[in-house]
């Protein structure tokens, strides 16, 4: 079955957790080949949504499909096209890159010592390690394990990448690295990119879908959904004590400290009064007015 170029369809995936914990709530994507945003505030369901997608953890009702496969049945034929960075990715700190990276491809089901030595040793000069190859992964920092984790994750030449929260804890330098480093990877893949952090899918992301409390609220071209917010944004330099009588009067969507001042940005559709000053919209204000209006 040929999953070349093909999409990720989600359709009414819930999930409860024992605790009563309603992590999705009839979860609705398609996801095209390219790199896909899932933009939410931590708790959101992100995680919940990629293990389920990445066959660790069955939902309990809905479908996924990836072109002809069913992603839930199926699990063995998805394992082998999926490529696979979790959120807590352990590695094992007394190895080194080479040997740990070899060990992930005979796992993956690359048997034959001489093809996996290529493609191991492609993969360590691809996310810039090769230098690093003989160093212990206990000795990384986050942004070399971050790519150590692409290059496992790119093992087998995979048609579906869930990469969830890669950027977390990296410093500016790392991140923008490891950015680049996913751009890269080809557009007839599906790249699943979950982030609480706007900028990586500003960045990145052809297409993104935002979800808060398990329920996409909404999704579609980033670029798109900024325009629509163009002529209906504002903003007014406040003093940190003016803050409350704003958020009383106005729809508040964000804050922000620029050189030490309080910068209010608010959402109306006609200019909301003295000392406001249009602004021109960015994803952080899509994100902040689509969770203000969903609260
Ligand atoms: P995100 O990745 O967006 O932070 P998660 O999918 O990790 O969101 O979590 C969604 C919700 O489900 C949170 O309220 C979280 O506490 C809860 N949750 C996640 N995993 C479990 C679990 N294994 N058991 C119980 N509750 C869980």
């Amino acid at each position: 079955m040929s999953t070349e170029g093909a999409e990720l369809v989600i359709e009414g995936l819930s999930k409860t957790y024992p605790g009563g914990v309603r992590a999705l709530r009839g979860v609705d994507l398609r996801i095209p080949p390219g790199m896909f945003g899932l933009l939410g505030p931590n708790g959101a369901g992100k995680s919940t949504l990629m293990r389920t997608i990445a066959t660790l953890q069955d939902p309990d009702a809905g479908s996924i499909r990836l072109g002809e496969l069913d992603v839930l049945r199926d699990k063995d034929a998805v394992r082998r096209v999926l490529g696979y960075l979790p959120q807590d990715f352990g590695v094992y700190p007394h190895l080194d890159a080479l040997s740990l990276l070899d060990h992930f491809a005979v796992l993956k089901g690359i048997t034959a010592r001489g093809e996996r030595r290529a493609v191991v040793e492609a993969l360590l000069h691809r996310v810039n390690l090769w230098d690093k190859r003989k160093q212990k992964l206990g000795g990384f920092s986050g942004g070399m394990r971050q790519r150590f984790g692409i290059a496992q994750a790119l093992l087998g030449d995979p048609r579906l990448i869930i990469v969830d929260e890669p950027t977390a804890g990296l410093d500016p330098q790392e991140r923008s690295r490891f950015l680049n480093l996913l751009s890269e990877i080809g557009e007839h893949v599906v790249v699943l990119l979950s982030t609480h952090i706007v900028e990586d899918v500003a960045d990145l992301c052809l297409q993104m879908a935002i979800i808060a409390r398990g329920q996409v609220l909404r999704s579609g071209e980033p670029q798109r959904a900024v325009d629509e917010l163009r002529g209906r944004t504002w903003k007014k330099v406040i003093a940190k004590d003016q803050l409350d009588e704003h958020e009383r009067e106005h729809t508040v969507i964000s804050t922000r400290l620029v050189g030490g001042r309080t910068v209010i940005h608010v959402f109306a559709e006609d200019a909301p009064g003295s000392a406001f000053e249009p602004v021109d919209p960015d994803l952080e204000d899509v994100y902040f007015t689509t969770l203000a209006k969903a609260a």
